[in-house]
């Protein structure tokens, strides 16, 4: 599973950005090269981030698709892949132009517990 690869930078930066508050949601932006699965990610990110502040945290992945752009006729296009040869003219100048990005771009935190609820 080369989820295992993605999940601790993804659940360091998690962590960073969260500085020891509690973690209910991230939302991670990925680029479609990565080939990744949710589900499989979210199981991998579970383990990962037990014990942590991000523990039980759900995992919501914004796929992005890959964009290209050809050299010779300024074809440009997005899709789940790129090209070896332009889709337009045939060229093989292609230039990629994402689809291979990780982003962590939000995290949402759960509620602290209030002094009631720790009787
Ligand atoms: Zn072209």
């Amino acid at each position: 599973m080369h989820e295992w690869g993605y999940c601790e930078g993804i659940l360091e930066a998690v962590q960073r950005r969260a500085a020891g508050r509690r973690v209910k949601r991230a939302r991670v932006r990925v680029g479609v090269l990565h080939r990744l699965n949710q589900n499989a990610l979210q199981q991998a990110f579970a383990l990962a981030a037990s014990g942590s502040e991000a523990q039980d945290a759900i995992l919501d992945l914004a796929f992005v698709p890959a964009r290209w752009r050809c050299h010779l006729c300024q074809e440009e296009s997005e899709g789940a892949d790129i090209p070896l040869v332009c889709s337009n003219c045939g060229g093989m100048e292609i230039e990629m132009s994402g689809g291979d990005e990780i982003i962590l771009e939000s995290v949402e935190y759960a509620l602290e517990p209030t002094k009631s609820d720790m009787k």
